[in-house]
């Protein structure tokens, strides 16, 4: 049986709960115990799946398929627990289920309410492998106070009275505002906070308070008091430079011996902190820089891409470098010659994307990078393009293009080097798809494998020819073409298992220009780099060398 940390907001959104929840997670498992993160999200789309990166940022994808919030990559790379359908839930996903039974007859002619119907469901998947890990550390997303959070909170005040006593613990997290006038910290809004959550029932055990000045213990005492919380259960925190010092930094005001203490685990195992602190003197101890464009369309929320970030700064740890990123949009050359936006980068990155907008400018940034050798790494969209770039540029195809975007032309005559995918095998059956299904869940979604072929770049890279990574795409370059353009040098150096889906490319005779079809930036952890971040950064070195 699991024990649960339920961590949940107050005062103001975007305090870094999820942050701080991986970070916990990591603290445990340092003391020795296994952990699981889940996040429970309001809202009510069913999944972030068809939500816009530019509101919700990046759509994070797990091994089994599904589409889920970006603190589940938060989660694993501090954790490296792989998560699971099961580990993400939205208010829409728990009514469309509730819904769904309701409609079937399950419930037999009750009258369905929130109280107990939705709030069982959610109860029934906080419970899911409840005997698998020591500890459950579930997020609640939004504040305390939020209309559509409310479900959530009343289930997890009931889930801790289903429970043996002391299996449950709540976290708090909120802000003190600092007010320069008065050169205060001002505990109220916490205050209000946690009177909100306890008239909902529900009082936090431990309380985390994020604060730009040092908090005085003057100060943590009046919030114990008021609050109803152990001063050491107050806990400081404080702004950092890097995301990867939180576990340390978390330690050191006490947060895991304040959980351990609240589930009265005593003694509590001795931590043993050692990948942390490799992880911090790699970044504070780096011994060069790179600079590296993203080439993008959702440049101007970072969080659209916060796994690719986050990967190349995991890169640059593995090879002791601090890598400076810099979004560059691909719109602006649409039109124009590239080259005054991308000259000076030591490597050229083309994530992930949908729709036409952009596409052009990242096509010219992608010949831009072979054309001038340029370490040059594309991430779906960004390995089409590349693809689309070398039937036009190379391959003598000027009509290159892909069905995303020229489908609806009619008129249009183009050639889909990159087409609508509608059947692939995973696993023992075939998945099947047509033009005009819903929108929500239906790409290749999740872990396939890929084998590379001997002796290519990739093969190297990875050290061995068999790999597994996530997918999320609905289009695919076409096989038909493969002849044409390994006979100019761009070789599929990685291949669906049953040979009939490119996964990977390679220029032959570039130094390092790679696209994949995954996004292998999911799986990157700070202290297991991605070994295709990891060698992109090295050759961003080597240019930089050059320069
Ligand atoms: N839009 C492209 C597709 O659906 C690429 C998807 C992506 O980059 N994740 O295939």
């Amino acid at each position: 049986m699991a024990r649960y940390i339920f961590i949940t907001g107050g005062v103001v959104s975007s305090l870094g709960k999820g942050l701080t929840s991986a970070a916990l997670g990591a603290l445990l498992q340092a003391r020795g115990f296994s952990v699981r993160l889940r996040k429970l999200d309001p809202y009510l789309n069913v999944d972030p799946g068809t939500m816009s990166p530019f509101e919700h940022g990046e759509v994070f994808v797990t091994d089994d398929g599904a589409e889920t919030d970006l603190d589940l990559g938060h989660y694993e790379r501090f954790t490296g627990v792989a998560a699971r359908k099961t580990d993400s839930v939205s208010s829409g996903r728990i009514y469309s289920d509730v819904l769904e039974k309701e409609r079937r007859g399950d419930y037999l002619g009750k009258t369905i309410q929130v109280i107990p119907h939705v709030t069982n469901e959610i109860k029934d998947f906080i419970n899911i492998g409840d005997d698998e890990v020591d500890f459950m550390l579930c997020e609640i997303g939004g504040t305390v106070g939020d209309i559509e959070a409310l479900p959530f909170f009343e289930a997890i005040r009931q889930f801790s009275q289903d429970k043996a006593p002391g299996q449950c613990i709540f976290m708090h997290l909120t802000l003190l505002p600092y007010l320069a006038a008065s050169g205060e910290l001002k505990t109220k809004p916490t205050q209000h906070s946690v009177k909100e959550l306890r008239s909902i029932g529900i009082a936090p055990d431990i309380l985390v308070c994020r604060s730009e000045h040092p908090i005085p213990d003057k100060e943590r005492a009046k919030i114990g008091l008021f609050c109803n919380v152990r001063q050491e259960a107050v806990i400081p925190a404080y702004d950092l430079k890097s995301i990867y010092e939180a576990p340390m930094a978390y330690h050191n005001v006490g947060l895991d011996q304040a959980v351990l203490d609240a589930f009265q685990i005593n003694p509590a195992p001795k931590p043993n902190l050692s990948r942390w602190q490799d992880v911090e003197d790699r970044i504070h101890h780096a011994e060069g820089e790179v600079n590296i464009a993203i080439v993008g369309k959702y440049v101007q929320l970072e969080d659209a891409y916060k796994s690719i970030k986050e990967a190349l700064t995991h890169g640059g740890m593995a090879n002791r470098v601090k890598v400076n990123v810099e979004w560059v949009d691909a719109e602006v050359f649409d039109t124009v010659d590239p080259a005054p936006h991308l000259e000076g980068f030591h490597a050229i990155l083309v994530p992930g994307g949908f729709g036409e907008r952009g596409t052009e400018g990242k096509i010219k940034a992608a010949e831009f990078a072979r054309t001038r050798k340029i370490p040059y790494l594309g991430i779906c969209l960004g390995m089409q393009l590349a693809v689309i770039e070398a039937a036009r540029n190379v391959a003598g195809m000027p009509e290159a293009g892909s069905e995303e975007f020229d489908h609806e032309a009619g008129e249009k005559r183009f050639e889909p080097v990159v087409y609508h995918l509608k059947e692939w095998v995973q696993g023992n059956y075939t998945v099947k798809r047509k033009v005009g299904d819903d929108k929500g869940g239906t790409m290749r979604l999740g872990a396939y494998n890929a084998t590379l072929a001997e002796g290519s770049n990739v093969a190297r890279i990875y050290g061995g020819t068999t790999i597994e990574e996530r997918h999320r795409h609905r289009y695919e370059v076409d096989t038909k073409y493969r002849e044409a353009l390994e006979a100019k040098g761009l070789q599929f150096s990685g291949m669906s298992p049953d040979g009939r889906l490119p996964e990977i490319v390679e220029w032959a005779d570039h130094p390092w220009f790679i696209g994949v079809q995954f996004h292998p930036e999911l799986k990157s952890k700070p202290f297991e780099p991605h070994p295709l971040f990891a060698d992109f950064v090295r050759a961003a070195i080597e240019v930089e060398r050059l320069v």
